[in-house]
Formats: structure tokens, sequence, C-alpha cells
């Protein structure tokens, strides 16, 4: 009960209510019904009534008398007075008369009933409301204010194994050594080692932290609880840090065991310097708790505890500290190699075709994490399905690519004649552009089929392999194929649209990142200008310089995007027929794969 302390309707709202509603009935209903048996007199007129013989039955007691007339009409009640003459008096007058010996109560039973029992009874309201404010606001489990949800798998039932993650190599090296102490802990303490009690997997969302989470479980045979840090911080204050507390004890019982904390960021942000508001206090409590037990188990007691998070920057340094999460775990999106190994585990699943290039399709997918190819294999399968075929083939896995990388084809939008031709010219620009220029990925299929995600033409340019550095020339590119679209439209509709607004975006922040953080200007030379906060999430950056700064870096943000505007302008308007003839090609067919952009590229022309 103590940890029960809900923000909105304390448990003392109800006992409130009930308190009211008992005062309010003694004070007017009690009265009432009293009122309409009992008819209070002074003794005076008892006794005057006495003396007119005009009484029928007296019930004497210890404090008060009552009595009726002659026709037992009427009950009327008096207080009883030291009256000695009383008896004869009511004998003379003919009267019907007891007196009452009250049983004086004992003064237990009478404790009992007067505070005892209502406060049982209170209680035991206040226990029902709360079991049902729990079951409206907790879920199933109504018992469980505090306790920590914490979902334990035991290793028979989800053998998730080392080999079922593919890919991952060194993340997987890591955590072998984890597995090892699980499984022969003698070894490490015969050497006075001790292994890390907090183990942080780093990295993008979906690339497989869970996974290998429970891998190391799997392979160590031990129990793994898991908890998402978001369950934490739910809804009452108090709550998270007993929640905390409670994985621990469920998790020493168990030892040698996993705790796997996903998302720890929600309890591990930066706790603010100055007393923050109220809403930070939970979490701070919640991960000081955290704080405080890892602290208080020694390192050999078999509790592990793994974490994951793909905020690493936002965690608060008391986290990071030696003796808790001191050791790091990349997990980082999948290379060629691992793209083609992750699709290949999860084509298991399913019927593919014999012939299937994983490879191919790897290649494709550059940039996708793990949960995205499982993804495209099972869009795959669904496309397969959809048009009544047993096989998966390659076509279904490219076209997944597209659906799970560019959104799904919209098949009933319907463009107007003229806007598909400006969507033609639009993509054929930005592939022209990009053939044309040295440096570049080639151009590996392009669509003008509208896309849900608002893509109203896609182009996709496949890198042969993977890049890890990119030159200046390369960038300078990139940024030029960007405006490709939009230089197109300008070139041979001489107005422009809206549809290049991605392009722009995108344009914007390859030329900021060229200045502020790869130091590719004369200007600016190797000054960092902006730190990456969050590099696993889109990698927002904050400015670290002045004002006047920012305004020259602004003008050069411009000034770089517009130089490659007006190359990408130059191409096109130098190779304006082929764009016409590649343009009229797409519009009509609206798909061009590479080898046919090629075709027509090479023909009869040659570079000007
Ligand atoms: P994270 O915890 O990093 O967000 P998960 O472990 O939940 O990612 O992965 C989500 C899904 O993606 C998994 O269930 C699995 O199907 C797939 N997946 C991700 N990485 C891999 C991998 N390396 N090998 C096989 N499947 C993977
Ligand atoms: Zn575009």
């Amino acid at each position: 009960m103590k940890e029960v302390k809900s923000p909105k309707k304390p448990l003392i709202y109800y006992y409130g209510i009930v308190l009211l509603i008992l005062f309010l009935f003694n004070l007017i209903v009690t009265p009432l019904l009293a009122q309409g048996q009992v008819v209070e007199v002074d003794y005076g007129t008892f006794m005057q009534m006495i003396e007119d013989k005009d009484i029928g039955m007296v019930q004497v007691e210890d404090s008060q008398i009552l009595f009726t007339d002659k026709d037992n009409a009427v009950i009327y009640e008096t207080g009883a007075m030291d009256d000695p003459t009383l008896t004869q008096r009511l004998f003379d007058a003919g009267a019907q008369f007891t007196r009452v010996v009250e049983e004086p109560m004992s003064p237990i039973l009478s404790f009992l009933l007067t505070f005892v029992l209502p406060l049982v009874i209170f209680i035991g309201i206040g226990q029902y409301m709360n079991k049902k404010l729990m079951e409206q606001v907790g879920g199933k489990n109504s018992m469980a204010f505090g306790k920590s949800n914490a979902k334990v798998y035991v290793q028979s039932s989800q053998g998730i194994r080392f080999s079922d993650v593919a890919g991952e190599d060194e993340a997987k090296e890591s955590l072998a050594e984890i597995v090892d102490y699980l499984h022969d802990p003698k070894k490490y303490t015969d050497v006075g080692a001790s292994m890390p009690k907090g183990v942080l997997l780093v990295g993008p969302p979906g690339t497989g932290k869970t996974m290998l989470a429970k891998a190391v479980a799997g392979e160590a045979n031990v129990p793994f609880f898991s908890i998402s840090g978001s369950e934490f911080v739910e809804m009452f204050v108090g709550m998270g840090a007993s929640k905390v507390r409670d994985l621990f004890k469920q998790a020493k019982e168990k030892a040698p065991c996993i705790v796997f904390i996903d998302e720890i960021d929600a309890i591990g942000q930066k706790r603010s310097s100055g007393g923050g508001m109220g809403g930070n206090d939970e979490r701070e409590q919640t991960l000081n708790q955290l704080l405080t037990e890892m602290d208080g188990f020694e390192g050999n007691n078999g509790v592990i505890i793994l974490a994951a998070t793909n905020r690493p920057e936002s965690l608060d340094p008391a986290l990071t500290r030696p003796g808790r999460f001191d050791r790091r775990v990349p997990v980082e999106l999948p290379d060629l190699a691992g793209r083609e190994a992750i699709l290949k585990v999860h084509a298991k699943k399913i019927r593919t075709a014999d012939d299937v290039d994983f490879h191919t399709i790897a290649r494709m997918a550059s940039g996708a994490s793990g949960a995205e190819l499982a993804n495209i294999i099972n869009e795959a399968a669904l496309r397969a399905v959809r048009d009544g075929r047993t096989i998966v083939t390659e076509a279904d896995l490219e076209e997944s690519i597209e659906v799970v990388i560019a959104g799904y084809q919209k098949k009933n939008a319907v463009l107007s004649d003229k806007e598909k031709l400006v969507v033609a010219y639009h993509e054929i620009g930005h592939a022209l552009v990009a053939a044309l220029q040295s440096h570049s990925a080639p151009v590996q299929k392009i669509t003008i089929i509208p896309r849900t995600s608002g893509a109203l033409g896609y182009t996709m340019q496949v890198d042969t392999g993977d890049k890890y550095l990119l030159t200046k020339e390369e960038l300078e590119n990139k940024i030029a194929t960007l405006t490709g679209g939009r230089a197109a439209e300008e070139v041979v509709f001489g107005s422009i649209t809206t549809g290049a607004s991605n392009d722009i975006e995108q344009a914007t922040k390859l030329a900021r990142a060229m200045i502020t953080r790869y130091g590719m200007t004369d200007e600016f030379d190797m000054v960092a200008m902006e730190t990456v906060n969050n590099q696993y999430l889109g990698g927002d950056t904050s400015l670290a310089c002045s004002a006047d700064t920012q305004n020259r870096i602004d003008a050069k943000v411009v000034e770089v995007v517009k130089a490659q505007h007006e190359k990408a302008r130059r191409i096109l308007e130098q190779n304006r027929a082929k764009l016409d003839e590649l343009a009229k090609f797409l519009y009509e067919k609206e798909i061009i794969t590479g080898e046919e952009f090629m075709q027509i590229l090479k023909a009869g022309g040659d570079k000007q």
C-alpha cells in the first residue's frame, strides 16, 4: 500500500466520499426516523400526566424514561430524574411500568463497533476501488502496483542463439565472453576477474540489439528478464523506483540470469542540473534507484544487465561510469555481407525461387537495418501470395525493397498527363546528371508510379560496394544529382514545381555538412562548427559557433548548392536530346531499368 500514490485521485478521496455520505445520513436521516416515533417532553409534563392518570406503559431507563398515554397512541420521552416517589405515584396512576437496566457495553466491544468496524469497511472499499482503478489503467495484472512487470523468458521456450543473429560478428564476439562467464564463472573468479555488471548495446533501431541480448541468454541457458525503459516511467510517481527494486529482487533470486533493459535512454537521460520540473523528478528517482541497485550487488553474483539504446550521447554519465554500464558494444547497420546473411536467414522461413541472387538484393538494400530486411522478405512473400503464386521470385524482392524504402505503390493515384510528364523529366533529370558525372553510383531503376509515401517518382541508385569514405567531388556530385530533377523542369518547361522539396532538403543537409563537419571549404578550413547529437537517429546536429559565423555558413551553403545546381542545368542543356528521349521512354513505360537507361544513353550519342 505504501507505494500507492496516485497523482490524480488519491485513496483519501474515496474515503472522503464515504465519510461524507455517512455523516449526512446521521445528520438528516436518523433524526427524521426518530422524530416520527417519539415525542420529547419535559419532566413536568410527565408528572402532570401521572397526576391526570393519563398514562399507559412506562419504561424507566438509567438516563431516560419512555412512556405512552392511556391509549398507547403516542410514545413520549423524557430525561430521568432522581425521583424516589415515582414508583408509588405510577402505581397509584395504574400504569404498567418496568425498569430496564442497561447492560453497559463492554469498552472493547464499543471500541470495535465505533472505530474498528468503520475503519475495516473503509479499507475494504478502498482496496476494492484501488483494484478497479488498477484494472482500468494497469492492464490485467492488477496486483502489480510497484511490481516490475518484467517478462521472463526461460531459455527452453525461447531459445534464440547467436546463429540466429546474422552478421554483427564483432558484437557477438564481445558478448561471447559473457556467455562463457555464465557457463563457467569459476574460471573467472579463480583469476580474480569480475565480469562487467552492465553492457550497453548501442546502435540504430532494428539492428538486432534485442535479439543479441536474447541470444546471450539462450547461449548461456539462463533466464532472461526483459523490460523497456519506458515502462518504468509510466504513470505514478514513485512507481519507477519501486519497479526497479522489484526487478532486481526477482533477478537476484533467479541468478545467474540476464536482465535486458530496452530503450534505457527513457530513464537514463542526463539528469537536469537545476531543479527540474515535476515530470523529471520521477525519471531521476528511477535512474537513481537503478544506480543504487547496480552499485549494491557484488561483481560476481551472476546477474548481468544488458541495456540497449540508440541515443548513447543522451545518457547520464553516471550510467556509463566504471562498475555500471562500463562495456559498450556497438551494433551497427549491417554491411553488404551482413545484409546478405540477414536476408538469407529470413528467407529460410519462406519459399524462394532457386535463382534468387541475394547478393544483388543486398546491394540494392543499401542502408537497410536488419528489421527492414526482415520486412523486405515478408513483403515479398505477401506480394507472391497476392499474385496467387507459391514461390517468391527475385522480382518480388526488388519490388518489396521499393515498398519498404519508398512506400507502397499507390495504384489509384491519378496523375494528369502533364504532371506525369513533369515527373518523368524530373526523375530522368536526376538520373542523367548522375550518369554523366564521374564518381556517381549507377542508376538501378527509375519509376514514376506514385508511392503512398508521397513520392511521385523514384530513382534508385546503387553503389557497387559499401562506401565508407566520400571524396569532396563525390559529395558535390551527389548535390548536383539532387538538384538535377528541378534543373530538368527548368530546362524543359521553364517553370518549376513543388516536386523537389525532398531533394532540396537533402542537398542542403549535404552542403551544410561539407562546410560545418567535413571541413571541405577553404573559408572555414578544418573547424568543426556543428556537432552531431544523435548519431543513430537521423543525426540532428547542434551549432557550436557565433551568430556571425552562422550567417557566413548559411551564405556558404547557398553558394555550394547554387554552383552544383548550375552544373546540373549545364549538363542537361548539353544533353537535351537524350533527356527528351529518356523522359519519353519513362513517360510511356512508367518504369525504366538501369540497363535500358544505359542502352538509350549510349546509343548513337557520345558524352559531350
Ligand atoms: P533492436 O532491438 O535493435 O531495435 P531487434 O532485435 O528488435 O532490433 O530486431 C528486430 C527484428 O529485426 C528482429 O526480430 C529480426 O527479425 C530482425 N533482425 C534485426 N537484426 C537482425 C540480424 N542481425 N539477423 C537476423 N535478424 C535480424
Ligand atoms: Zn527529385
